[in-house]
């Protein structure tokens, strides 16, 4: 999930009106933030994975939350680490994302049909942006604003998803465990390969 994130903390907003859109997102982000901070570090690809992991998705969700509640405030720190904790459901929409260890990928990989995580994302960003709407909206001049603020995140899901489709090998969406999966693994030699090869590639066959 790329702009769903950014819908969910706004469907947040309207549950804890008292807690900054700016931490919401901020939260609904984190495991990304984590990944990018630590990827400085080790391997990015790597931290990828580690950080998005359930038990450390988890560990995260209440360090962010203890540290807002220490810190802020203490009535709104559950909303801080339900953000985060959104994170990692919504990316396994869209994504394969580890369970338990950062090899065991799963998830629904709509990645894989961009077009159908478009209609899915902008979905969300519509849906969320209207429950905000119910809490918060009262005259025309704030609808106005809220509708430019969804089509800005539509149009950017619009072009991360253009970008995949030209960047991405096709795989259908699958629930297994990727190591589990029958043939095709993404990357740009499988393109070419026959669609319906039954068994993966070996070195003596080319
Ligand atoms: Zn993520």
């Amino acid at each position: 999930v790329y702009a769903g994130h950014a819908a969910i903390a706004l469907a947040l907003k309207a549950r804890a009106p008292q807690l900054p859109i700016a931490t919401l997102v901020l939260a609904c982000y984190g495991p990304d933030w984590a990944e990018l901070v630590f990827g400085l570090f080790q391997s990015r690809a790597e931290m990828r994975e580690l950080t998005h992991t359930i038990p450390v998705v988890v560990v995260g969700a209440a360090l962010a939350a203890l540290l807002f509640a220490v810190v802020f405030d203490r009535a709104s720190a559950w909303y801080v680490g339900a953000a985060w904790l959104s994170h990692w459901p919504a990316d396994f929409v869209t994504a394969q994302k580890p369970l338990m260890h950062p090899q065991q990928l799963a998830g629904f990989d709509l990645y894989q049909l961009p077009a159908a995580d478009f209609v899915v994302e902008a979905g969300l960003v519509a849906l969320c942006c209207l429950v905000y709407a119910r809490a918060f909206v009262r005259t025309r001049r704030q609808g106005w604003w809220l509708a430019a603020a969804a089509a800005g995140l539509i149009g950017l899901q619009a072009l991360v998803d253009f970008g995949i489709a030209y960047t991405q090998g096709r795989n259908g969406p699958s629930l297994a465990l990727r190591q589990r999966q029958p043939h095709l693994t993404v990357g740009t030699v499988d393109r070419v390969r026959m669609p319906l090869a039954l068994l993966r590639r070996t070195p003596t066959v080319s």
